[in-house]
């Protein structure tokens, strides 16, 4: 009795589409270097010894992205800058997975979430103000 033997396909069986993938328009991942809670801001290396920027404190607290700050619908400020202490400061940071920071600031809010992606639009680096560099960090 013969048995049909099949041969192992060689090989894998789908070759990547030779095009690379133009479908998505996500932008790269965004991730610093290095991450400085300073008290007059946070400072953040995009690039080792290269692209770095202070993000001053109290503009950082105040563009808050959370909920509790900015209507998530419609995307009106709920935060009252009078309530906002001029001297606020970042008091702590916890990365949120590799893609942002929440901060806890002196006034006790720490809701607000900002991602990397968000800081880097908003560089407010000399380079970045004047857009001579590309965002983009790498
Ligand atoms: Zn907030
Ligand atoms: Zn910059």
């Amino acid at each position: 009795m013969l048995s049909k033997y099949n041969p192992p396909r060689s090989g894998l069986a789908t070759t990547p589409p030779l095009e690379t993938d133009h479908r998505t328009m996500v932008p790269p991942p965004v991730m610093p270097h290095a991450i400085t809670r300073r008290d007059d801001g946070l400072h953040l290396e995009w690039v080792a010894g290269g692209h770095a920027a202070l993000f001053p404190a109290r503009a950082l607290r105040l563009a808050c992205p959370c909920a509790g700050c900015v209507e998530e619908m419609t995307g009106r400020p709920l935060l009252d800058p009078a309530t906002v202490p001029q001297d606020v400061r970042p008091v702590r940071l916890a990365l949120v997975g590799a893609y942002g920071l929440r901060v806890e600031w002196s006034d006790g809010h720490d809701t607000g979430i900002y991602t990397f992606r968000w800081l880097l639009d908003r560089c407010p680096c000399e380079a970045c103000t004047a857009g001579a560099v590309p965002a983009g960090s790498a």
